[in-house]
């Protein structure tokens, strides 16, 4: 077969298109990233080779070679690992198949200097070989299979795939044509030095080939048996961003050896950064699982729950069968019994971090607190661990409150935490239901995820007092005086009030369940509540715009007693008796306390045209 010519992804093309033209200051690290795919290469041959044997490394050992060549002036970087076939190559080295891609490259400005920090969180992977080359080759053989094949790019558009030579060895050499300013990465001391920076944790032996001598230039332990003392901060990052495939600073290391009745080591990581594709649903968690020291797969799901799947790292058992398949890893015993381990020392290592050093925690839970509450629901062995992890924004304080903090605030006599529920804390705070408990010093919590929807129900209390929507079910706040007494509860209920509320229960009868009067309220003068028993108003919301129900549940619509327009309406209804005409103004109260809330009107033709009308009268037209 000859030689064939493909276009590269238009992703690619357009990440090319920056790691080429511009001027890298870190480009240094193009080696740490094909050090790192030689090393998962490895990883996944030893892999292979429990299951295939034939396929296996046999006698040899796995190790990568650096080969510079000053007088070719090219760099290779070659492994034994499992290589790739045709196939292999066009899609590996031709797409960018990492989750979300998609988003990155919306954010994406096209000027170089804006996306170069930005390119440094996603990462380019194998692409950052043409910030030092004008020209890379790669030949690859696959693991098991006869022939080689032979991938080349410029780095411009397209990229050929050939056969190669025969006698190539299994594995993967990756040749790098250096650039002229790039002439550095020929000298051994130079290289010596990025390897020791980067990647001293690859546990297999890194050699340097140079002037016909072979060294190993790196410690080749797994980094996760070291003891903790003999591991550098740096040493860490760099171990977790050749795990996670990640580009920032680790926000957190967690490095144990548990031994008795099971055996393991973990070295986890919970990233710095939130990564793109958190909230999607097929995201899945990114923690290793070895055995003995071997790669045995990156997607065992059961290793931990889904609501930590922004962990990161490896977890080696030392009992696991190395021969185990994905099927029969799935109701291990073991592998429950450590993952119940890790999710226990992960919350007790979050806990402390949140009592010793809570600005910092605040950062962990602004990029994670979302994933960590749906655990509240999915995980009810953990649930009071998790209630002490939560924190919220709120009514009582700036920042990020706790639910300990919330119980520490209440009002004598107040029995539960008061909940809202939307997608914008200032918002909420700003919506009528919330007024009436701003008025007496009620403290409100405010629920901005979408997973805030669920949990409280199931949860249903913290600490013996239970959560309470401020836009469901009945408000009792007579218990609680105003802050300022003196000027509000001083005034006498309206007088008429009772006939009013009759008279719109009658003008409403088929647009909402009841109409009442509210002690929520103090400003405004409607609003609307969700029956105990209906589904909370934003709840109903997001179901809706998720296509998972198409009704609406009828709502009730509160008065505030002591507001002028209220007060007025009710003494013209003790004045004129049951009579009095109060259609459309029962309706323009409905329409209010709608757009209050956001949602749709059922008539905005009916609506205008009642609104016209009043206003007509008000300027006597
Ligand atoms: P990532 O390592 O994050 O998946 P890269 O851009 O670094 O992304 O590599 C893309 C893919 O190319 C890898 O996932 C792997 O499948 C393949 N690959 C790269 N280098 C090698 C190698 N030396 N041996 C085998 N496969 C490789
Ligand atoms: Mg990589």
């Amino acid at each position: 077969m000859d030689q064939e010519t493909h276009p590269f992804q238009a992703e690619v093309s357009r990440l090319l298109g920056i790691v080429t033209h511009s001027l890298y200051t870190n480009r240094e690290i193009f080696l740490r990233e094909l050090i790192s795919n030689a090393s998962d290469a490895c990883d996944r041959l030893r892999h292979l080779a429990q299951t295939s044997p034939e396929t296996g490394p046999g006698e040899e050992e796995l190790r990568i070679v650096l080969e510079p060549d000053p007088a070719a002036s090219t760099l290779t970087i070659a492994d034994n690992g499992v290589g790739m076939n045709r196939d292999e190559l066009i899609a590996n080295l031709g797409t960018i198949a990492r989750s979300g891609t998609a988003k990155f490259m919306e954010e994406l400005a096209g000027d170089a200097r804006r996306d170069l920090p930005l390119i440094g969180q996603f990462g380019v992977g194998f692409y950052s070989a043409f910030m030092v080359a004008d020209r890379v080759s790669v030949v690859s053989r696959r693991a098991g299979e006869a022939g080689a094949w032979r991938w080349d790019s410029d780095g411009a558009g397209s990229f050929t795939t050939a056969p190669a030579a025969h006698d190539s060895a299994r594995g993967t050499r990756v040749t790098l044509h250096l650039k002229d300013d790039a002439q550095e990465f020929l000298e051994p001391h130079r290289l010596q030095e990025i390897v020791r920076s980067y990647s001293d944790h690859v546990a297999l032996p890194v050699m340097l080939k140079s002037a016909g001598k072979e060294e190993q230039i790196n410690a080749g332990r797994a980094l996760w048996t070291r003891p903790k003392s003999a591991i550098t901060e740096r040493q860490y990052a760099e171990f977790y961003r050749h795990a996670a495939h990640a580009f920032d600073e680790p926000w957190m290391v967690l490095h144990n050896r548990a031994e008795g009745v099971i055996s393991y080591a973990s070295l986890l990581f919970i990233p710095g950064a939130r990564p793109h594709d958190l909230f999607q649903p097929e995201r899945k968690h990114g923690v290793k699982l070895y055995v003995r020291r071997v790669f045995v797969t990156d997607h065992c799901d059961d290793l931990l729950p889904g609501w930590l799947r922004f962990m990161r790292g490896v977890v080696d058992s030392e009992d696991l069968p190395l021969n185990i398949s994905r099927e029969t890893l799935q109701k291990n015993p073991i592998l429950a019994k450590m993952r119940s381990g890790l999710v226990k020392r992960i919350l007790g290592e979050l806990k402390t971090k949140a009592e010793a050093a809570p600005e910092d925690y605040a950062k962990f839970w602004e990029n994670f607190g979302g994933a960590i509450k749906e655990g509240l629901y999915e995980e009810s062995n953990e649930r009071d661990a998790l209630l002490g992890l939560v924190r919220f924004r709120s009514t009582g304080a700036e920042g990020w409150v706790s639910l300990a903090d919330y119980v520490a605030r209440m009002k004598p006599g107040q029995s539960l935490i008061y909940t809202a529920a939307g997608d914008d804390p200032d918002a909420l705070k700003a919506s009528p239901q919330l007024e009436g408990f701003r008025a007496r010093g009620l403290e409100v919590l405010l629920l901005t995820d979408a997973v805030d929807e669920f949990w409280p129900a199931m949860v249903g209390g913290y600490n013996g007092k239970n959560f309470r929507s401020v836009t469901q079910g009945e408000s009792d706040l007579s218990a609680f005086p105003l802050l300022d007494a003196a000027t509000k509860e001083a005034e006498p209920p309206a007088k008429g009030i009772h006939s009013l509320v009759a008279l719109l229960k009658l003008a409403l009868t088929d647009k909402v369940k009841d109409v009442r009067e509210s002690d929520r309220l103090t400003d405004s003068a409607v609003c609307l509540v969700a029956d105990a028993r209906d589904a909370d108003l934003h709840l109903e919301r997001l179901l809706r715009q998720h296509k998972r129900i198409e009704t609406r549940a009828a709502r009730i619509l509160e008065i505030n007693p002591r507001h002028p327009l209220i007060r007025s309406l009710a003494a013209r209804v003790s004045d004129q008796g049951p009579d009095l005409k109060m259609d459309d103004l029962a309706l323009l109260l409905l329409d209010q306390a709608q757009i209050l809330e956001g949602e749709p009107l059922a008539d905005p033709a009916g609506f205008a045209r009642r609104l016209a009308s009043i206003m007509q009268k008000g300027v006597g037209a």
